[in-house]
């Protein structure tokens, strides 16, 4: 198989951040110190050396790319100043953008005016679209529904997520395919007998229990904080809350929408905050504004190695998440103020649009990584496996 050379790669990936990448003289430091580099696996220097030799495909189809966490305890160590953290970073968000054929991914991470007029003009769209399409303000309670009607949310909703899981299946897919191709897998390697089945089902349990629900790898291993770092704003703390909460939001989403479908509830019902799925979506949603807020001051304090360079990609994903919530609460608060206060309708207008640019986006933000992280580490699960 001939690899084909990339002449313009390193330029192209310091558009994605990583600035200082051609310092590095392969020292080896970095890997030394990573916690996360095994000894199949020697990044970030091997993956450097991919980066300055041009090997585009065999870059982004490393697994090894996302099994860092990006604590910064490489850059800390490596004496040409070369930032091989900030290069695992930029290199993540490139990869994310080579599998992204809608190049939208692209332009927010390297054309910041431009995605600037893309994100705002889409917020503008959704709200001016259900501005248009809004009913009645009942004066006595708010009646969320009469005023932006029930079904236009539901089916705006469900148009969005079918694009949002079709460039998401194929982005994924594309990596999954390379990525099998590269380690050797395939479908009988994967399902052909006990055997196989046995070990599909541990590379499976390692990339979604242990290391995406479960943050194993970046618990205990990924010492990135300072030992004085005050818990409340660990990483993988914040992470954690980000991300159960964003589940747990969704769970009660789709429980809720399952009771007005099962009619346990007719739509819109008011329920009294003590109801389970209320309950559950209460907690969820604190979790996730805990977790999104601390992502909001470290990178904009820049407090620590990891916070240092920020993207409008990451910005975009961490305000459009950060303002759902807010306004989430507080059409939660409105909904108990009686009479019924107009601004409530308006916050439920902005939470709406917010809400459904925040999918538009999903796979050309920071939260591509949650379904491309994913694949990858079930490969590196495969492959730590006798097989
Ligand atoms: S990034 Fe720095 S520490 Fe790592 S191999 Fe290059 S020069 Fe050495
Ligand atoms: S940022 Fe941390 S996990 Fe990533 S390569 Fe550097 S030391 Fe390893």
């Amino acid at each position: 198989m001939t690899a084909t050379v990339n002449l313009n790669l390193i330029t192209d990936l310091q558009k994605f951040g990583a600035a200082e990448v051609n310092a590095c003289v392969s020292c080896g430091n970095c890997t030394a110190i990573c916690p996360l580099a095994d000894n199949d696996a020697m990044f970030p220097r091997k993956l450097i050396r991919l980066a300055q030799v041009g090997l585009t495909d065999e870059l982004v189809s490393s697994k090894e790319l996302w099994t860092c966490y990006g604590c910064g305890m490489c850059t800390a160590r490596c004496p040409q100043e070369a930032d091989p953290a900030e290069f695992m970073g930029s290199a993540r968000r490139y990869a994310i953008s080579h599998y992204d054929k809608s190049r939208i991914a692209r332009t927010l991470y390297t054309r910041p005016a431009i995605g600037t007029a893309i994100a705002i003009g889409a917020g503008a769209f959704f709200a001016l679209f259900f501005a248009a399409l809004r009913g009645e303000q009942s004066h006595t309670s708010l009646a969320l529904f009469d005023f932006i009607p029930y079904h236009v949310i539901h089916n705006v909703g469900i148009a969005l997520m079918v694009v949002v899981a079709l460039f998401s299946l194929l982005g994924v897919g594309l990596l999954a395919r390379d990525l099998a191709r590269r380690d050797g897998v395939t479908w009988s390697s994967l399902l052909g007998g006990r055997a196989a089945l046995a070990r599909t089902g541990k590379a499976l349990w390692y990339a979604l229990g242990i290391e995406a629900l479960g943050q194993k790898r970046y618990r205990d291993d990924c010492a990135d904080d300072d030992p004085i770092e005050p818990l409340y704003r660990r990483r993988w703390l914040i992470h954690s809350l980000t991300l159960w909460g964003f589940l747990g939001l969704f769970a009660a989403t789709i429980i809720d929408y399952g009771m007005d479908v099962f009619g346990f509830k007719a739509t819109g019902t008011m329920v009294p905050i003590w109801y389970p799925v209320r309950l559950l979506g209460t907690v969820s949603g604190l979790a996730l504004m805990y977790g999104v807020s601390w992502f909001i001051v470290l990178r904009w304090r820049k407090l620590g190695q990891t916070w240092q360079h920020s993207k409008l990609s990451d910005w975009l994903f961490l305000v459009l998440l950060w303002v759902t919530g807010l306004t989430g609460f507080i059409i939660e608060a409105a909904l108990y103020i009686e009479p019924a206060q107009p601004w409530g309708y308006w916050v439920f207008l902005v939470h709406v649009a917010i809400a459904m640019e925040l999918v538009l986006f999903l796979p050309f933000t920071k939260f591509a990584h949650a379904m491309y992280r994913p694949v990858a580490l079930f490969f590196y699960g495969l492959a730590k496996q006798p097989a």
